[in-house]
């Protein structure tokens, strides 16, 4: 691998040298040897042959530089001091065959000056939802960490009950959050301008032609965080737990704990059991980012090229951007060009979906059904299921609607929309049921689902062999949901 160890050239407060604490007999759980070969670890005989043993904690190769990080951060609206790495370690930055930096982070790896009241340990069932999701945005297209693979072992974790410990290595562009920068105005503030200049030259080379490099920065983390939001909100992602310590400033999904993938369309669905105030319900994810950017941004005033007129200026463009995007993705997801009548059809179609508690996946797939059943026989068939579950006013409703949406799809390139809808509309995502099978599968042994659904979800766009019917099957309406809560 190509190494570019960065990170532990920086100031020794911003982090602590440490190795991992090694968990008893590891055992493969999964590796992901596509993102193997992409960041060069593919290419190294003793990686691969020691994969487990890396993973595990057992040994560490001699070019690796594990560290903890220190960070702080806003929980749940309030100030929480600070937080760092409790049982993660970032274990190497290396260039990927793209020439992208990308970050090996060793999560559930023991004890580390950051672990608070935490053992440092992580249990099977977070790793596996946390591996598949990963992996499930990344092949949607969305900005997100990724993991090379986990093992299972046979150290005890208490939980609510006692589970398998097991360790995932996360590959994500920047494992810096919103975070480390509220961690140094509190804790070394003196450090700031050098780690303002590391965030820059790393991650946002181009700022530095700008007159104001920093605000020019600033801007562009504004930016992104709203693109990647408008994303999660058109495939129907909910993260869960937007701490500004779960945010990065490259603007990737990282984090997963409570996260979940919309099912039945409810725009006030809260995935995470802990959040009893719905802060991070589905439909608030984007004005929570907005508070987040809003919350970080001032403590760039110490360096003298930021005033408070540049910084409203650096997060003024959150709402456009967002609502750009965002617009533009739903318009797409019809099949539609971006104007305001296809809009007025997307809301009235996002209503439809709530109003009868539709699946948001299927629904919008199904629309390539409706428009060229003869060569989308499953989205047919997904339209045949929807259609089923309307009563006699919403059959009306669905009548009205899709031909006012067959009118305006008449009015574009057919071929454009058919490729157009394909291309965003999933016709797999990870319902948490899926996960669940996977998991306990994986909690007797059988390493085999895990497998199918990282397959199934490789190819997220296209209609598989390997899927069952239960991967495309919501919960019945009103069913009681899965608790899915911050333990992990
Ligand atoms: P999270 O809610 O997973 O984003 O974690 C918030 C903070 O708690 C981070 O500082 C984590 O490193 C830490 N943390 C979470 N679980 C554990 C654990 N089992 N042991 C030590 N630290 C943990
Ligand atoms: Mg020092
Ligand atoms: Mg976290």
């Amino acid at each position: 691998m190509r190494y570019q160890n960065t990170y532990v050239n920086l100031d020794t407060r911003l982090y602590h040298e440490q190795p991992p604490t090694p968990l008893d007999n590891p055992r493969a759980g999964h590796f992901n040897t596509p993102l193997a070969q992409q960041l060069g670890w593919a290419d190294d005989d003793e990686l691969m042959a020691r994969w487990v043993d890396i993973l595990g904690g057992q040994y560490v190769p001699t070019a690796f530089k594990p560290l903890a990080m220190a960070y702080a951060g806003h929980q749940f609206g309030q100030w929480a001091g600070q937080l760092g790495d409790g049982r993660g370690l970032l274990m190497a930055q290396v260039l990927d065959n793209n020439d992208q930096l990308q970050d090996l982070h060793l999560k559930g790896i023991g004890l580390t000056p950051y672990s608070r009241m935490g053992d440092g340990r992580a249990v099977l069932r977070s790793t596996i939802r946390e591996y598949l999701c990963g992996h499930a945005l990344t092949q949607l297209g969305i900005p997100s960490s990724n993991a090379l693979g986990f093992v299972v072992s046979d150290t005890k974790v208490r939980r609510e009950r006692m589970e398998a410990g097991a360790a995932l290595m996360r590959v994500a562009d920047s494992h810096i959050r919103l975070g480390h920068v509220e961690w140094i105005t509190s804790f070394a503030p003196d450090l700031l301008s050098e780690f303002t200049d590391y965030m820059i030259d790393t991650y946002y080379p181009k700022c530095r032609d700008s007159k104001a490099p920093v605000l020019a920065f600033l801007t562009a983390v504004v930016e992104r965080t709203a693109r990647m939001i408008a994303d999660w909100q058109l495939i129907g992602f909910a993260h869960g737990v937007m701490n500004t310590d779960n945010l990065s400033i490259t603007g990737s999904t990282l984090d997963f704990g409570p996260f979940g993938f919309m099912e039945r369309f409810n725009p006030a669905w809260i995935n995470n059991h802990s959040d009893h105030t719905g802060r991070y319900a589905y439909q608030n994810q984007p004005a929570i980012g907005h508070w987040n950017l809003n919350i970080w941004l001032p403590h760039f005033m110490r360096l003298e090229e930021v005033t408070r007129d540049g910084l409203s200026d650096c997060l003024a463009p959150y709402e456009a951007t967002f609502m750009q995007h965002y617009q533009q993705g739903l318009c797409r997801k019809l099949g539609l060009p971006h104007e305001k009548d296809s809009l007025t059809l997307a809301f009235e179609w996002l209503t439809l979906l709530e109003d009868n508690l539709l699946d948001y996946t299927n629904s919008f797939r199904a629309l390539l059904g409706l428009i060229a059943p003869d060569e989308h026989p499953y989205e047919q068939q997904l339209l045949a299921t929807m259609t089923a579950e309307l009563d006699q006013k919403a059959q009306k409703v669905w009548q009205d609607w899709s031909i006012s949406y067959l009118a305006q799809i008449e009015l574009v390139s057919f071929e454009q929309a058919i490729n157009d809808m394909r291309a965003h509309n999933p016709v797999y995502v990870l319902r948490n049921s899926m996960a669940q099978r996977a998991i306990t599968a994986a909690e007797q042994g059988q390493f085999e689902e895990v497998n199918r659904v990282f397959n199934l979800l490789a190819d997220p766009y296209q209609v598989q062999d390997i899927a069952t019917e239960l991967d495309s099957t919501p919960p019945t309406p009103n069913a009681p949901q899965m608790p899915i809560s911050c333990s992990s």
